[in-house]
């Protein structure tokens, strides 16, 4: 049923718009006249404004054919850089781009086979309630519009989001996550005249950062220190130093501690350091927490999870629940009561300029889709 040459064609097309984060608007316009030709109702929200991108999230609704509790539906129309210029390259049945840029299947593969899904519906007349598309902007960057989203539009209370690879699994837990920024004040000096006038920041810092233990924890537990910027010129004494990282974890309490011995092993070299020596208070630490996303946990009972199990079953596929160590819009959606799965749509290799995805793989998510879809309509895994 699905078409697969309309598919690839669909997902040509968005690939070679241009849509990096906070530039969504040309392919959010094109996204939407697709769906309204298809009879949807479409609303853009004003999340572009609070963020500084040049338009907000899309949503679309359609009406559907039979009465049940409306479905979620998820993508993000943002990529990542470089993501400008991109040709998509079909070979073997593998889109890839032209190894110049990235190709953009995160998550253009997703918005391609929603809209094939919902054609291929109308077009065999088959039986779907009433769905919710939500196209968020600025993913990459933060979720930011899934964070800004205007729940107003949403009446929703549980779907799915296309965003990860695996085609026969769902992710339904994702960690949570603190974002951390540690500054060192420190003292400028002449290196070479007077270095015992300064206090070296950096040289505190890497101190600070020799002492964590970085990389996996445990099986639910990562950190990382990604960024570090400090000091003006080698003949300088750096007085400032920036150092920003992150804690993930599966488990509230141990996001809570790793995050708290980060804090102290900066905390303990800066203290050391003005017991020996402190000069007008310097050095001085400053420590900004953010709180990035809250973990999400759907329970195996939970309709998302029975509605994917059962319709691959009756596709003769295999579905298998997932845990992930990454973020996604549907951190936020869960926070805000939003109970959404995330399944696979076969792309790989996200952010590199060797990402991939197999024609074959959207038109299997494809499938799944509609059978999901079909399911929710005639009541299965109503509670
Ligand atoms: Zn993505």
């Amino acid at each position: 049923m699905v078409n697969r040459e309309r598919l690839a064609e669909t997902f040509k097309f968005l690939v070679e718009i241009d849509s990096v984060s906070k530039e969504e608007s040309t392919i959010s316009g094109e996204i939407k006249k697709i769906l309204e030709s298809m009879g949807a109702e479409t609303s853009v929200d004003n999340a572009g404004d609070k963020i500084g991108g040049d338009t907000g999230n899309l949503i679309a609704r359609f009406r559907g054919n039979r009465q049940v509790e409306p479905l979620l539906l998820n993508a993000h129309m943002d990529t990542v850089e470089p993501g400008k210029g991109v040709t998509a390259v079909l070979a073997d049945g593998v889109f890839t781009s032209d190894g110049t840029t990235i190709l953009g299947a995160d998550d253009k593969s997703a918005i391609a086979i929603l809209l094939e899904a919902i054609k291929t519906m109308q077009e065999n007349d088959l039986p779907y309630g009433p769905l919710e598309l939500v196209f968020t902007v600025c993913e990459e960057i933060g979720l930011l519009g899934a964070k800004h989203l205007d729940l107003d539009l949403i009446t929703a209370t549980f779907g799915y989001a296309l965003d990860a690879t695996d085609t026969e699994g769902i992710v339904t837990r994702a960690p949570s996550a603190n974002r951390l920024e540690f500054k060192i004040h420190g003292k400028d000096a002449h290196a070479g005249a007077a270095p015992e006038k300064g206090i070296n920041a950096i040289s505190l810092a890497s101190k600070a950062i020799a002492n964590l233990e970085l990389g996996r924890i445990d099986h639910e537990t990562t950190c990382n220190i990604g960024l570090i910027e400090g000091g003006t010129a080698t003949n300088i004494v750096p007085n400032l130093v920036t150092v920003e990282g992150e804690v993930r974890s599966h488990d509230e309490e141990k996001l809570n501690k790793i995050t708290n011995t980060m804090i102290s092993s900066f905390e303990g070299v800066v203290d050391n350091y003005r017991r020996m020596t402190s000069d007008h208070g310097l050095p001085r630490l400053e420590i900004k927490i953010e709180k990035d996303f809250s973990s999400t946990y759907i329970p195996d009972d939970h309709r998302v999870v029975e509605l994917a199990l059962r319709a691959a079953e009756n596709l003769g596929r295999t579905m298998v629940t997932k845990r992930t160590g990454g973020g996604a819009d549907t951190n936020i959606f869960f926070e805000k009561g939003i109970i959404t799965g995330v399944l696979g749509t076969g792309m790989r290799d996200m952010h590199t300029v060797r990402e991939s995805v197999k024609l074959d793989d959207m038109v299997h998510t494809t499938e799944l889709l509609l059978e999901i879809i079909k399911l929710h309509a005639i009541g299965i895994g109503e509670s």
